[in-house]
C-alpha cells in the first residue's frame, strides 16, 4: 500500500514517513495540497493536514473528491467539532487530532485497508435497475433506455443520494449535507437548479416525487 502523506511541517512529516516507513509501508510526502490533486493516482491512502500554505485542507479534501474516491485521513491540530463534521461530511474517511498516538493512526489505515478491499469485491453489485433506466453507482454513469446520459458530478450525487432510500422521503436538508457536504445559504437555489437539470437528463418525471415544504422521494 502506498500512502501519500500532506504535511507541511519538516518536524511532523518526517517522524510520520519514519514510522510509516518502520512498518513497512511505502510513502511519499507532498508539503502542498495541490501537489496532491496532480500525484493523488499514485496512492491507495491519503493522510492530510488541513493546514496548509497554498489552500485549506478541506478545500484540497473538496476538489480531490470531485476527482477521486482515494481514501483520506485527515491528521490535524484542529480539535473542534465543527472541522471534525465539515472533514467528514467533505469526504475524509476518517479524522485523528495532532499528535496521534502511531499505533491508532496504523489501525486505523488498516481499517480504512480493509473496508476498500471488501469495497471492491462487491463492485459488480452497485448497479440499481429501475425500468429502462440503469444506474451504476460505482462507475458513476447512468443509461436511459440504452443510451448512456452524461451527468455532471453533482446531478450524480443527488441521484446516487435519492436512490439510495427508494420510497422514502429524503429532506432537502439531507441532499445538500449529502452532496455538498456544507451547507450554505447559497445552495438551497443550487440544489433547485441540480435537481431541474438531473430531472430533464433523465427524461422519466414520474421517478422523483417533489415533497413540498420538505425534499423529494425517489419512486423506485
Ligand atoms: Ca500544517
Amino acid at each position: 500500500m502506498r500512502i501519500g502523506v500532506v504535511e507541511d511541517d519538516d518536524g511532523v512529516a518526517d517522524a510520520l514517513m519514519d514510522a510509516l516507513e518502520a512498518n513497512r509501508i511505502t510513502a511519499q510526502r507532498m508539503s502542498r495540497g495541490g501537489d496532491l490533486l496532480i500525484r493523488h493516482p499514485d496512492f491507495d491512502l491519503i493522510l492530510l493536514d488541513l493546514g496548509l500554505p497554498d489552500m485549506d485542507g478541506i478545500e484540497v479534501l473538496r476538489r480531490l473528491r470531485r476527482i477521486s474516491a482515494v481514501p483520506v485521513i485527515i491528521l490535524t491540530a484542529r480539535d473542534d467539532e465543527r472541522s471534525v463534521v465539515r472533514g467528514l461530511r467533505n469526504g475524509a474517511d476518517d479524522y485523528l487530532v495532532k499528535p496521534a498516538r502511531m499505533t491508532e493512526l496504523l489501525a486505523r489505515v488498516e481499517a480504512i485497508r480493509r473496508r476498500a478491499a471488501r469495497a471492491r469485491q462487491t463492485v459488480s453489485t452497485t448497479t440499481r435497475e429501475f425500468g429502462d433506466l440503469t444506474i451504476d453507482l460505482a462507475g458513476r454513469n447512468i443509461s436511459v433506455a440504452g443510451e448512456a446520459v452524461p451527468l455532471t458530478t453533482k446531478e450524480f450525487d443527488l441521484l446516487a443520494a435519492l436512490v439510495d432510500n427508494p420510497g422514502t422521503a429524503t429532506s432537502r436538508q439531507q441532499l445538500m449535507d449529502q452532496v455538498w457536504g456544507d451547507t450554505f445559504v447559497s445552495v438551497s437555489k443550487s440544489l433547485d437548479v441540480h435537481m431541474t437539470a438531473l430531472r430533464a437528463k433523465l427524461g422519466r418525471p414520474a421517478r422523483i416525487e417533489t415533497i413540498r415544504g420538505f425534499g423529494y422521494r425517489w419512486i423506485g
